[in-house]
């Protein structure tokens, strides 16, 4: 009698224990409020903690590569293909097999050799001043090098990484010696020298600085679904232009991750993945920033993104954009867009 009752006890404890042990540590440039639903709802679901560090996509894979083979870090999560390519080149990634990612994921948004995988997808577009642009000169990337747009353009400096994937894309489809004449046009095209970041963009366009600018598309949602009324009426000032609908398509850009190669809980890294290309988790990551989810069969409801209608989307994988990026790096050097 004693020996029935003890023997479920035991079983007990121990499985409470082994849940204590199970944790993931992630290291992510992610910080949205519907986030802390996503951790929650995959520990309920796994058992498994999420341990959390925060910081920007550099200091990330900084403190990656410093702490080398003594790194608690499991997954790393950051955005833009450029640094997804960068940190594979770096070898901070452990290639991983899962039927659920590669089913779940499309080709087209992964790396090949299982290293990295895209949750979300954002594209890189064109806004401009109506009052002072006309729509025929914006209508693609290359018109923003057209004569017509002296003195008009503001962009980010060359070398981030969402400048530095979009002409490793016109890289890719006009040829680099196209692409570098290209860019040395944009150059002189300049309204500003380039500075800030994206939203920086929007608002120069909004008040007049800048008649043409390029902003990920997030961004531009982010200001229309504001709580301020004067981010909106930024986001209302401006027009938003779908680039390159009669050639290649618009550029779309990811944020993603993988599992690191010196990662101590390299299942439950697996496990938070496969979480991530869920339905129900792709719609939280998705919203949280005004991005795409990649999975298919994923429904994020976002009424002001879905506002902006549908668009052809460039159809190049994305890894293979991220292998110009070295060589976009190099050309924007050379054209000066600094
Ligand atoms: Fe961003």
């Amino acid at each position: 009698m004693l020996r029935s009752l003890l023997l479920p006890l035991t079983l007990v404890a121990c499985t409470v224990h082994a849940q204590e042990d199970k944790i993931l540590n992630l290291y992510t440039a992610r910080h949205y409020d519907t986030d802390e639903a996503l951790y929650a709802n995959f520990t309920k679901a796994t058992g498994i903690k999420v341990n959390r560090i925060e910081a920007g996509d550099e200091a990330l894979l900084e403190r990656v590569r410093n702490e080398g083979a003594n790194s608690p870090a499991d997954v790393l999560l950051i955005v833009d293909a450029s640094r997804l390519y960068a940190a594979d080149q770096a070898g901070l990634f452990a290639p991983v097999k899962s039927a659920v990612l590669e089913s779940r994921i499309p080709k087209d948004l992964r790396s090949a050799n299982g290293t990295w995988f895209a949750f979300s997808s954002r594209a890189r577009v064109i806004v401009y001043d109506k009052t002072a642009v006309n729509a025929a000169d914006v209508q693609r990337y290359e018109d923003l090098a057209s004569p017509a747009n002296k003195g008009k353009v503001c962009t980010r400096p060359g070398s981030h990484p969402y400048m530095l994937s979009l002409v490793a894309s016109v890289i890719a489809h006009d040829g680099e010696q196209k692409a570098e004449e290209w860019a040395k046009a944009v150059v002189a095209n300049m309204a500003r020298p380039p500075r800030g970041g994206d939203t920086d963009q929007i608002k120069g366009v909004a008040s007049g600085e800048c008649g043409i600018a390029l902003t990920n598309s997030y961004y531009y949602v982010r200001l229309m679904r504001s709580k301020k009324p004067e981010d909106r009426a930024i986001a209302g000032k401006v027009t938003l232009v779908w680039p390159n609908q009669s050639s290649w398509g618009t550029h779309m850009n990811v944020s993603g991750g993988g599992v690191l190669k010196n990662a101590p809980n390299k299942d439950a890294a697996l496990k938070f993945l496969e979480y991530l290309a869920s339905d129900e988790a792709q719609a939280y990551f998705a919203n949280g920033n005004n991005e795409w989810p990649v999975v298919k069969t994923a429904v994020a409801k976002n009424p002001e993104l879905e506002s902006l209608g549908k668009f052809k989307a460039d159809a190049l994988p994305i890894a293979e954009i991220a292998t110009r990026t070295p060589a976009a790096q190099k050309l924007v050097d050379r054209a000066g867009w600094r």
